[in-house]
């Protein structure tokens, strides 16, 4: 992928968590500790100080490094995770996905790895409640940048009626009922900035 396109990502994927750094403290005030926007903007912001560095690698080698940085950078349950998921994309990564279909197979990687690492699935109330609704979005639209953020943004609704299994939220059991995932909007935050991008070049 050309370096100009990978560090538009970055630039887009940091830019859309700082902004909304707020937002994901209060949602993790209610049903966790107050620390995933904290997390996530460090996390990213680690990988936007990188970002010459990530965006001069192969695509796949890129996903890994940015993987890393989350990992190494984020002290939270979401920093392993996301970088989990960053890792075990970027290592079945082709240079350049082809298709939607190469997209949704890469993001399987990582829903995989991510549950591996999480010991969850999907209900649980975390970031794979949007992960994997655009996944298979992303698989079977027509148009999957339009399915892929629609997706995101219904799977992210859907947590809040969710009762948390995993993660800290899950201590609270019944409580977490009513409140959205932070890992989710996170999540979500990201499918946006990334579609953002990727349709700049429609
Ligand atoms: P911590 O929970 O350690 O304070 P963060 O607040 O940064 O870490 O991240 C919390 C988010 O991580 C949750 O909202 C959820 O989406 C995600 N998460 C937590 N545990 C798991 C898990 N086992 N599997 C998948 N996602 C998880
Ligand atoms: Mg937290």
């Amino acid at each position: 992928m050309a370096p100009d396109r990978l560090q538009r990502l970055i630039d887009a994927a940091s830019a859309n968590i700082a902004a909304h750094e707020e937002e994901l403290t209060t949602l993790d005030r209610a049903i966790g500790d107050g620390d995933h926007g904290a997390n996530m903007r460090r996390g990213f912001a680690a990988i936007e100080a990188a970002g010459a560095e990530i965006s001069s690698l192969e695509f796949g080698a890129a996903l890994q490094k940015a993987g890393m940085t989350l990992v190494m950078s984020v002290g939270g349950a979401s920093g392993p995770l996301f970088g989990s998921l960053l890792m075990a994309m970027g290592k079945s990564a082709p240079a350049v996905p082809a298709n939607a279909a190469a997209v949704a197979a890469m993001l399987t990687e990582g829903i995989e790895s991510v549950k591996k690492r999480g010991k969850g699935d999907v209900g649980a109330k975390t970031m794979l409640d949007v992960l994997v609704p655009v996944r298979d979005a992303i698989a079977s639209g027509d148009d999957p940048i339009a399915a892929a953020r629609a997706a995101a943004d219904a799977g992210l609704a859907a947590t809040r009626d969710m009762k948390a299994t995993k993660g800290r939220a899950s201590f609270l059991g019944e409580r977490s009922i009513g409140h959205l995932d932070p890992g989710a909007r996170s999540s979500a935050l990201l499918v946006h900035a990334i579609c953002d991008v990727l349709e700049e070049r429609k």
